[in-house]
Order: C-alpha cells, then sequence, then structure tokens
C-alpha cells in the first residue's frame, strides 16, 4: 500500500496525478481502472482466512475495500501528507464516523459554532441520540475553547475555512489547546481542499472532506473521506480510547493499536468496525470520478481563487453591497490569518451582505430581486462546483439554525453566499452587476 515507486516524494502535482497507482497494479491500464465488483476472489482459503483476520492486506468485499476506492484515498493521503484515509459516501458520513469513532461512548466534544448547516444539525440532534454531547465555542476565541473542555471531551472539531462567511481558523492554536487536552483536533478541510492548505503542518490530527465539492469539482458526485494526518498518540492515555487500546473483536486477542501498530489505527478502525458495521461505502464508479477531479485540483483552485479574489475586490466597491466577506480582501478580520493559513490563496467560497433596510420581509425581497436578475450565477444548494453558484444561507443551507446561531455564524437575512466557478470572471462580474441593478 505504498506511493508511487517511480516517484517517492513527489511534489504536489506530481501526487495528484499519480499517488496510489502503478500501471502494476492493473496490468497496462494507465488510469485507474473501475473495480465494479462487489467481491474479489481469494487465492485459497488460508489466504481467504488470512484477510478476515486482518493478517495481510487485500480486498474481500467493496463495502470496506475496493482497489478503486484505495486509490483515491491512497491519493488523498498523499496530498494531504496523511498516513492513511478512508473514503466515503458523503461528506456528512466522514464527519459522522470520524466523531463517532472518537466519542462514541458517551464522548464529548468542542466545536466552533461556525460549522456547515448539516453538521451542526448532526452534532446538536444525532449524535446526542448516541449519548454524544458537544459544546458550541466561537471560535476565534481561544480561551472559550479551552474552557469549553472536560474531561470526557474525546475532540475539538472546526472548518479551517468555515462558510458563508468564510472565517480562517488558527489551526495551531486551536491545536495546541487539543493537545493540552490529550485530545486530537478533527479539521473539515473542505473549502479550503488539500492544495490550499495543509492542516498538518498546524497541528491538526485528523481531516474531514466532502470529496462533493472541490474535489470531485464538477458538481456530479457526492463524496467524503477521513484522513488520518499520523500525528495523533492514542496510546498515550490508553483508557480515552478503549475502541483502539483495549482487546478487539476485529483482530481477535490484539487492539487495534498493537495490531496496526506500523499503519493506521484510527483508519482502521474506521473501516474495521464503522465502514462494516454501518455501511457508508463510497462506490468505485464514485471514487473513478472523484479521481478525475483530483487530478486537476492546482489548477482549478488556482483559477477558482484567483477569480473569486477579483469578484470580491469588484463587489467591494460596488455601492449595492454593505460588506464583502473575503479574507484576501484588506479589511477582513481574517487577512492576516489567511496569509499565514491559505498561502496560496482564499477559497472561492464566501459572502456578501446587501444592505438592510431592517425590516425583515423586505430585506427577504430585495435578496429575491437580486438572486432573480442573475443569469450566470445560479441559485443552487452546494459549493465548489465548476458553476459559479448562489446560495441564500438563512433561507436555505442554514434555515435550520435558530436566530441566535445564526448571528453567531455571522449571517443576517441579507447574506448572500458565492461559490465562483471555472467560468470567465468577466462574464461573473457583469452578471453580478445585472443582479445588484436588479435590487
Ligand atoms: C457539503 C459539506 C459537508 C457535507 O458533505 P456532503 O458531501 O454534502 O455530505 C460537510 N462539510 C462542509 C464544509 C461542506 O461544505
Amino acid at each position: 500500500m505504498s506511493e508511487n515507486s517511480d516517484c517517492p516524494t513527489p511534489a504536489f502535482a506530481t501526487a495528484q496525478v499519480r499517488s496510489g497507482f502503478s500501471a502494476q497494479t492493473a496490468p497496462a491500464a494507465a488510469v485507474p481502472p473501475i473495480y465494479q465488483s462487489n467481491a474479489f476472489e481469494f487465492e485459497s482459503l488460508t489466504h481467504a482466512a488470512d484477510l478476515f483476520a486482518h493478517r495481510r492486506d487485500g480486498d474481500v468485499y467493496s463495502r470496506t475495500a475496493n482497489p478503486t476506492v484505495t486509490v483515491f484515498e491512497q491519493r488523498l493521503a498523499a496530498l494531504e501528507g496523511g498516513s492513511a484515509s478512508a473514503g466515503l459516501a458523503s461528506g456528512q458520513a466522514a464527519v459522522a464516523v470520524a466523531l463517532l469513532a472518537l466519542a462514541g461512548r458517551g464522548g464529548h466534544i468542542v466545536a466552533a459554532t461556525q460549522l456547515y448547516g448539516g453538521t451542526v444539525d448532526l452534532l446538536e440532534d444525532t449524535l446526542p441520540d448516541w449519548g454524544i454531547t458537544t459544546t458550541f465555542v466561537d471560535q476565534d476565541d481561544i480561551d472559550a475553547w479551552r474552557a469549553a473542555v472536560r474531561p470526557e471531551t474525546r475532540a475539538l472539531f472546526a472548518e479551517t475555512v468555515a462558510n458563508p462567511v468564510a472565517q480562517v481558523l488558527d489551526v495551531r492554536a486551536v491545536a495546541e489547546i487539543a493537545h493540552e487536552a490529550g485530545v486530537p483536533l478533527v479539521v473539515d478541510n473542505t473549502v479550503a481542499t488539500p492544495y490550499l492548505q495543509r492542516p498538518k503542518e498546524f497541528g491538526a490530527d485528523i481531516s474531514v472532506h466532502s470529496a462533493t465539492k472541490f474535489i470531485g469539482g464538477h458538481g456530479s458526485v457526492m463524496g467524503g473521506a477521513i484522513v488520518d494526518l499520523g500525528t495523533f498518540d492514542f496510546t498515550a492515555q490508553p483508557a480515552k480510547w478503549p475502541a483502539l487500546t483495549e482487546p478487539s473483536r476485529r483482530v481477535p486477542g490484539e487492539s487495534l493499536v498493537e495490531h496496526f501498530a506500523s499503519g493506521s489505527p484510527f483508519i482502521a478502525l474506521i473501516k474495521a468496525k464503522y465502514m462494516h458495521d454501518l455501511g457508508p461505502t463510497l462506490s468505485a464508479s464514485s471514487a473513478f470520478q472523484l479521481l478525475q477531479g483530483l487530478e486537476t485540483l492546482d489548477l482549478r483552485m488556482q483559477r477558482h481563487s484567483s477569480s473569486a479574489q477579483r469578484v470580491a475586490e469588484h463587489l467591494a466597491a460596488h455601492p449595492a453591497v454593505a460588506r464583502v466577506h473575503h479574507p484576501g480582501l484588506a479589511g477582513n478580520a481574517g487577512h492576516a490569518a489567511a496569509a499565514e493559513y491559505l498561502p496560496r490563496g482564499v477559497p472561492s467560497v464566501f459572502s456578501i451582505d446587501l444592505h438592510a433596510t431592517g425590516d425583515e420581509a423586505a430585506d427577504f425581497a430585495r435578496v429575491e430581486a437580486f438572486i432573480a436578475g442573475l443569469r450566470v450565477v445560479r441559485l443552487l444548494a452546494n459549493i465548489g462546483d465548476a458553476r459559479s453558484i448562489v446560495t441564500h444561507p438563512a433561507s436555505m443551507t442554514h434555515s435550520h439554525l435558530s436566530r441566535s446561531q445564526l448571528a453567531e455564524a455571522g449571517i443576517s437575512t441579507t447574506t448572500v453566499r458565492l461559490s465562483i466557478g471555472l467560468e470567465d470572471p468577466d462574464d461573473l462580474i457583469a452578471d453580478l452587476d445585472r443582479g445588484l441593478a436588479a435590487i
């Protein structure tokens, strides 16, 4: 399960096209094939028994391992500098399974208030059904992170770049608090992608992704991933992690940290227990499409980022726009953090606030007129597509949040989220001007 041996230390652009696959893996195929097979033949019964007992690596059944999915997992781990990764059916599955694996026995999570709406629903509504509770803190309030930690805390969780308002996480500071508490920092790196940020370099321990967004990049396939960045030592306080450190039914007589000492015990737990028992599998054909996306990740992110910067600068000077929440702008609260954590550019997902009238219905009507005036940018609940997208968080992606949660996340009725795609930026600017003129 190694790197491509032709190039043992690939740079980013090489890793995104080559890692996890060599033509020897599949005779003569230059592109990783879609292994559209649920199960895989064993050489012998002894071979089968060894695979079932995790005595050797290999593919048994595609719910937990499939060769096309494995290429995707190894490539993503390479891009993020991680030790191993698991591909899942969606980003939501990746977040849920990563947190279940850490906090699954009545644990506690400290999470940023600035999170994807689906993650807030998971933490507030579904994980409590399983006895897992969450304390939410403003991600910029470092003392609040520290104060929220309890003996039963098992993870700190935040997005490296949040949305809709594009707050940039101080990864180093939050990682330090996690490590003082003896727990990993888990980051959702969906919006930044491994191209704009490698969270491991700043102290994060585990990253999760919605590959549905920029990694796939074409708005056509759902997927997710969990990457073990290989930095967290689960043996330092073994009593905190019984699923990893006590004898496991998955490797009888041993613990996962013993059995998988040379690999990633955490990813082994994700696959052997959670993927195996709950079944949120990434399909081979989806993994294939995500690999097609990964191969151009750097080029697309450069274009997304530079176009969004131009659009943001244009909108900041537009009289119909009250505020632009883009950390690439000099006046933005996250501008210094962006220089530190996003040296290759700022993601293309950001928000603008239209001028508010003070009357909610009138404000909604202004947003409606703006969106109705757009011809190129389309109204969808998605980000990270080749197409530019407009979303109204208060009535769409974040509509399950309470009024105070909306305020804490920096969202008002006049907040409009943009995900700048790969169209010509001049066409996008003309279109947004057309929408603003329609208010
Ligand atoms: C979309 C998204 C998710 C959920 O991913 P799905 O692939 O839609 O399940 C999680 N986190 C962030 C930041 C997202 O944008």
